[in-house]
């Protein structure tokens, strides 16, 4: 994947709300974008325990501050970046929302399973498959960096400490 200096810079900008997401109270390590025309419309990160709200997942997070900043509930030619690869609601809600372009950093083979739903099945390539062909998905931007921010994929993660079970 050839990236450019702009695809690096947005990165660059959603690993840094992960960090402040891992700095804070209630949030988690995962930072997004959405960029449309060259500026940020959007942006957080995962605050499902701040909100007490399991859909409070970074990618939605900067999608309702996108609709409301935009007052459009379509993202079109809008490009979402995030560090961890995207899990089934927010592909799907991005779907909805007519997001062009999905970067993620880090991919299901990067870190621990306990961050997808399911173990067997990747659901981003059930949605390419069965969903819009207009939406891209390209994985890997700044993967190892971005990485960092999650637990290894052979980490010894007790099952109670799993988010998934
Ligand atoms: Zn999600």
């Amino acid at each position: 994947m050839a990236w450019t200096a702009e695809d690096r810079n947005w990165m660059h900008r959603a690993i840094a709300l992960a960090r402040e997401g891992e700095a804070t109270e209630g949030m988690n390590p995962i930072g997004c974008v959405i960029v449309r025309d060259g500026k940020i419309v959007g942006e957080g990160c995962n605050e499902v325990d701040l909100r007490h709200d399991a859909t409070a997942h970074a990618e939605i997070v900067s999608m309702r501050r996108a609709g409301q900043a935009l007052q459009c509930n379509e993202l079109r030619d809008a490009v979402l970046y995030t560090t961890l690869q995207p899990c089934g609601m927010c592909t799907m809600a991005s779907v909805w929302a007519k997001i062009g372009r999905i970067v993620y950093g880090a991919g299901r083979e990067d870190v621990h399973e306990m961050y997808f739903e399911d173990r067997h099945l990747d659901t981003v390539d059930f949605i390419r498959d069965a969903f819009r062909d207009d939406l891209s998905l390209e994985g890997g931007l700044m993967a190892a960096e971005c990485a960092t921010l999650y637990v290894p994929p052979d980490a010894d993660v007790s099952k109670m400490e799993q988010f998934n079970r």
